[in-house]
């Protein structure tokens, strides 16, 4: 699976990707990240790529063509066998709602995911017509630009995709997890009040345990 990730902002994305399990799986070459600054295909000679919007208004807005031509450099990577099998993504505070299914079936459907992240007021809507796309949500908020919702993606998605986490019992929605988890000590005291783990967890009967775990989720 590899994610192209067309931004602005490049270096937001380090310190997240460079941890962990996501680190981890870039490293084992499970996912790869490619990133494609508007800046680097702009013909102004600052490598301004913002302008005023028309129709008035505050903020500024990401002109079109430089994301154009960082999209057209992401898709001129992908084979002509392997384009099927690519997605491209707008992130948008009113797209469709992520969610974990979501997350599934691109990793299932996928090879290739570009991820469109905006900033300012947003990027000029003729990048629709040029290149197919799905408008997507992280949430019901607005955020100052699109580079946390593409982590979001990346973390969300890899996760799914094979060898990515230790085992496939690590998924978490292919088992009954909790949200409230225990580890040693069984009990901790903390300004004299002791504090157990719950008695059931300790019982090593699993029907019992998964029953208890079920009644923890909201
Ligand atoms: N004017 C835009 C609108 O009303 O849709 C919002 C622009 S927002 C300040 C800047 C960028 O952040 C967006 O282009 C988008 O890429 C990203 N963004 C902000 N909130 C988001 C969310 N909830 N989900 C996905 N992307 C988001």
């Amino acid at each position: 699976m590899t994610f192209h990730i067309i931004t602005l902002f490049e270096d937001a994305f380090s310190s997240y990707l460079g941890e962990s399990i996501i680190k981890r799986a870039i490293e084992d070459k499970k996912i790869r990240i490619k990133f494609y600054n508007p800046r680097d295909f702009s013909d102004d000679k600052w490598r301004r790529v913002d302008q005023k919007p028309y129709g008035g208004g505050p903020g500024m807005v990401i002109q079109a063509l430089p994301v154009v031509k960082a999209i057209a450099k992401a898709t001129s990577k992908i084979s002509a066998r392997d384009k099927k099998f690519t997605k491209i993504i707008f992130l948008s505070p009113s797209g469709k709602q992520f969610t974990n299914e979501y997350a599934k079936i691109s990793a299932k459907k996928y090879k290739n995911i570009i991820i469109i992240s905006g900033r300012y007021e947003g990027i000029d809507a003729r990048i629709k017509k040029i290149f197919k796309m799905e408008d997507v949500s992280v949430g019901p908020f607005v955020l100052t630009g699109g580079e946390l919702p593409a982590m979001i993606l990346i973390d969300c998605i890899a996760r799914q995709v094979k060898g990515v986490l230790g085992s496939a019992q690590s998924l978490e929605e292919s088992r009954i997890a909790s949200p409230d988890v225990y580890t040693r000590p069984e009990v901790f005291t903390f300004k004299n009040k002791k504090y157990c783990v719950p008695k059931i967890l300790l019982s090593g009967n699993h029907a019992k345990i998964d029953e208890w775990r079920k009644g923890r989720k909201k």
